[in-house]
């Protein structure tokens, strides 16, 4: 399908750090002012100003609480109106927010839901942005619809396009809320700027959506793990989906469907070093065998649960009813590595809880298996890379470079995208099963 033409701007996003003081707000400013297509912003509420700090939303969510247990929250309050005013009267700007600041906090000690209350940190700073930037406040609830099952309503696009329809205006769209069926404010999940950025990006047919972070992009592995791992310079949407399910988690994951439709390229930069080019993530890349692999990912925290019975393979249903049985207790599984008598199902510790022993007792006695297991304490390493299935021996090599680091595989998961090769070890040997694929491959 032909991809409809974008219009030559860009939208910038800024997360909670570039966000989080006067200076920082600045740092903003010269971005935006040096490049007229930045003429859709989207911020975050102020994060933290030093790591000791506390971001503003969290803050808000507690106030949030504190009201709804009947209990003071002058203390939080002082906090969060500090932090806005100090902005304010650091930069100068010709703004009151005392009248606003009063009303939320007033709204708040009234019973208003956890919603409204984190959603005034975006709402109340995107009016000191577009102060700062001379731009034309947005209120994203005017904007942003949700369905009645909580989803993005696509009317939120027409409406996007319609009020921010001044040919040359700058326009401030706070992100991470927008309006309930009910018409109530209803917040996306946290991190959720990412997805107003992305929305508003798709809406306005915008040729670039800038997501300006305090990293320049990604790199290719954990820099805790593999200190000198390389940065991604580009890396298509598909590839950082089987990354970032693995926790590489720098942009909100809901925030590339919106944009991937039109093919519209996010760009994750620095707003403390805009000069880095940061990482570009793009509908398709060129096939380049120089670069097989685009990232590692690893987490710690699966448990793996082996059935065996004889004959397995010609009684019809068997795997349904293994699964039906994950289904029942409300947990969702990632892998299910088979073999002609054996079925494993790989679940993270966070999915399973304490029902470990339940689901056993299910599975023994709907399956009968001739020996039923769960061990616990498995790490997942997933290599991914588009050029993988273009090159013959890639895997090859990849489970040459674990043995030689010693690192006992204990399954293997290959996605029918053939884009990632999926390895279960044990979690003490997470850390040298990445190293070891690292230098095979970067
Ligand atoms: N401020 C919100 C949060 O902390 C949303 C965002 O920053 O994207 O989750």
């Amino acid at each position: 399908m032909a991809k409809p033409a974008l219009s030559p701007w860009t939208i910038a996003k800024f997360g909670g750090s570039s966000v989080a003081t006067a200076a920082q707000l600045l740092k903003v400013k010269a971005i935006v002012d040096t490049d007229p297509r930045r003429r859709f912003i989207v911020p975050s509420a102020p994060g933290k100003a030093d790591p000791k700090d506390t971001k503003i939303t969290d803050l808000l969510y507690l106030a949030h609480q504190l009201a709804s247990n009947r209990q003071p929250i002058a203390q939080v309050w002082e906090t969060i109106e500090g932090r806005f005013l100090s902005i304010v009267a650091e930069l100068k700007l010709p703004l009151n927010l005392k009248p606003v600041l009063d009303e939320v906090r007033r709204t708040i000690e009234n019973g208003a839901s956890a919603d409204y209350a984190a959603s005034r940190g975006e709402a109340i700073h995107g009016h000191v942005l577009a102060a700062l930037l001379g731009a034309e406040y947005v209120d994203a609830a005017e904007v942003i619809f949700f369905d009645r099952s909580g989803r993005l309503d696509p009317k939120s696009y027409g409406a996007i396009k319609a009020r921010c329809a001044a040919p040359n205006k700058r326009y401030v769209i706070p992100g991470f809320y927008g309006s309930a069926a009910d018409g109530q404010v209803k917040t996306f999940s946290r991190g959720g700027s990412d997805v107003t950025g992305s929305v508003v990006a798709n809406a306005l047919d915008c040729a670039l959506y800038e997501n300006w972070t305090d990293v320049s992009g990604f790199l290719m592995t954990d820099p805790r793990i593999v200190p000198e791992a390389k940065p991604i310079t580009e890396i298509t949407y598909r590839e950082l989906r089987e990354l970032s399910y693995m926790g590489a988690n720098v942009l909100h994951e809901e925030a590339v469907f919106p944009v991937r439709e039109k093919g519209i390229p996010i760009n994750i930069k620095n707003t403390n070093k805009p000069e880095d080019p940061g990482t570009m993530i793009v509908v398709d890349l060129e096939v380049d065998p120089n670069n097989l692999i685009a990232g590692i990912a690893g987490t710690k925290g699966f448990t793996v649960i082996q059935i065996e019975k004889a004959l397995m393979n010609v009684e019809i249903g068997f795997g349904r009813r293994v699964l039906d049985v994950f289904e029942h207790f409300g947990i969702s599984y990632e892998h299910t590595p088979t073999s002609i008598d054996t079925m494993s199902v790989l679940v993270s510790n966070k999915q399973l809880g304490d029902k470990l022993d339940q689901v056993m007792e299910e599975l023994q006695s709907t399956l009968k298996p001739d020996l039923l297991k769960a061990e616990r304490g498995i790490a997942l390493i997933a290599t991914v890379g588009k050029n993988m299935n273009h090159t013959i021996g890639t895997a090859a090599r990849l489970f040459t470079a674990l043995a030689k680091a010693k690192v006992n595989v204990r399954m293997i998961d290959q996605g029918s995208s053939e884009q990632n090769i999926i390895v279960g070890v044990d979690e003490a040997d997470l850390n040298t099963g990445i190293r070891a694929i690292y230098h095979e491959f970067a």
